[in-house]
């Protein structure tokens, strides 16, 4: 059911111990909008912790209050009278789900979260979760500190692509303008998010070195076996000229392969939609429970139909043939 920011204020109010989570995979906005969170309930007198059902990318490590974050065990349980979901709908949160049977309130920006069975305040024009966070924080009178600002700007900041990708708005901008009025750093928090190690700019190489060219140009591609962390390896492709859709397959385990696509115009989140997935209009993604190959076969098809072209089954050219 939708529900309206002043009234996921309301629930809050009402609480007094709150459970966060966010999902699996954790970006900078789910544990940024997290941390945040965690900061701005605690100021208003709430007993609150966090529980992500993952392993958390190293340099979201440096966030603060980061060390309170808790990965649930098999069998615990959390007594709690909310459950407050930031940045996905319930079915992206692993066993968190089985730590309570306190009532949902959902939080996201995700266009393709419906709502369904649990309360959800939604809204698919903010750049990220943590944009909300801070108008919640208003809507609570709530104070936003310097560490809870900084966690706010991290997740904005990872979400726009450092604020450059299309759902960057007047108010992402307004909002970070506020943030680094509180004494944020917008250079000192770029520096922590994009930092990568040895291993992952190998990674990197290697991808750019599989891309391949699909659908006359208009498609773009790059595939990776086993990769730890991808963050930002798509943005290497969806640059190239006449590119519109760009996705990367991370083959993460037999037959279980990630697919991240992003898009200058075509409506992606339909796509991963139709796949299993979901997301947002130019950045979704998906889950293909089979080969890399089979993953690929069934990708290109999917934008293919999208794009109203007729070759599907293109099996695409490496950046090498290429003039
Ligand atoms: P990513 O490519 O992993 O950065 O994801 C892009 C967007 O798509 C994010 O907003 C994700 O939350 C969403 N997304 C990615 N994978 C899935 C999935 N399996 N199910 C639903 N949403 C997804
Ligand atoms: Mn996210
Ligand atoms: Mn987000």
């Amino acid at each position: 059911m939708l529900i309206t920011l002043k009234q996921a204020a309301t629930k809050i109010q009402a609480a007094n111990k709150i459970l966060l989570t966010a999902h699996i995979i954790p970006d900078g906005d789910a544990v940024g909008s997290t941390l945040a969170m965690l900061q701005i309930l605690r100021s208003i007198g709430k007993s609150a912790q966090i529980f992500i059902d993952d392993t958390v990318r190293e340099n979201l490590h440096a966030l603060p209050h980061f060390d309170e974050i808790r990965r649930p065990v098999k069998g615990e349980t959390f007594d709690a009278d909310l459950l407050l979901i930031l940045d996905t709908s319930p079915d992206r949160i692993g066993n968190v789900r089985n730590l309570t049977d306190a009532p949902i309130l959902n939080v996201d920006h995700h266009v393709t979260n419906s709502g369904e069975g649990y309360e959800l305040y939604v809204e698919p024009d903010a750049a990220a979760t943590c944009e909300i966070v801070y108008k919640l924080a208003r809507e609570l009178g709530a104070e936003i500190s310097l560490d809870a600002a900084k966690c706010i700007y991290a997740g904005m900041a990872t979400d726009t692509g450092f604020f450059q990708y299309s759902n960057t708005g007047a108010d992402t901008l307004r909002i970070a303008s506020e943030l680094v009025t509180c004494g944020v750093r917008p250079n000192e928090i770029a520096e922590q998010m994009e930092r990568k190690s040895v291993a992952e700019v190998r990674d990197m190489t290697k991808a750019l070195q599989s891309a391949r060219i699909f659908l006359g140009g208009k498609v773009a591609g790059i595939f990776l076996t086993r990769a730890d962390s991808t963050e930002g390896f798509i943005d290497l492709i969806r640059v190239i000229d006449g590119v519109d859709v760009a996705f990367m397959i991370n083959d993460k385990a037999e037959n279980f392969c990630r697919v991240s696509m992003r898009s200058k115009g075509t409506d992606v989140a339909t796509i991963a939609n139709s796949l299993g997935g979901g997301g947002h209009i130019r950045a979704a993604g998906c889950t293909l429970k089979t080969s890399l190959d089979e993953a690929t076969k069934i990708l290109v098809a999917a934008i293919g139909k999208a794009l109203h072209v007729d070759n599907l089954s293109d099996a695409g050219t490496p950046l090498s043939e290429i003039d």
